[in-house]
């Protein structure tokens, strides 16, 4: 989408530090991090959020969690991780293209606020 923030991430339209990549998806580090390490694994297709996942698109999440797992595993992330993604108005979506935090490196409280 020509609009998009992280359709233009994929493209390399806007910088990004990368933190993996593959034919499904691409990872970068979050500009404004939540914990010590805070990336952002995204699908490389346009969907616009967590409410759009169907049957014909839900192959990008599973590719998604087996990123996570490798990311985990390549960045020593042993202790614990928290993957969140915001949804929507009320769940604090602020770029409509479906995204995963991917938070470590310090304790995470729970609940969340
Ligand atoms: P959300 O608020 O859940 O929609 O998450 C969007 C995330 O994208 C926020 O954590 C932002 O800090 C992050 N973000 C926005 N612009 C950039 C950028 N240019 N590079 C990296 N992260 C970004
Ligand atoms: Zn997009």
């Amino acid at each position: 989408m020509d609009d998009c923030l992280f359709c233009k991430i994929i493209k390399g339209e806007i910088p990004s530090t990368k933190v993996y990549e593959d034919d499904f998806v691409y990872a970068f580090l979050d500009i404004a991090p939540q914990a010590p390490f805070h990336a952002v694994i995204v699908p490389k297709a346009h969907i616009a959020s967590a409410a759009e996942i169907d049957e014909n698109n839900s192959v990008y999440v599973s590719k998604i969690y087996e990123a996570v797992a490798k990311i985990a595993k390549k960045e020593n992330l042993e202790k614990g991780f928290r993957v969140v993604t915001n949804c929507g108005e009320d769940g604090g979506q602020t770029v409509g293209h479906l995204h995963f935090h991917l938070l470590a490196r310090r304790y995470l409280q729970w609940p969340p606020g």
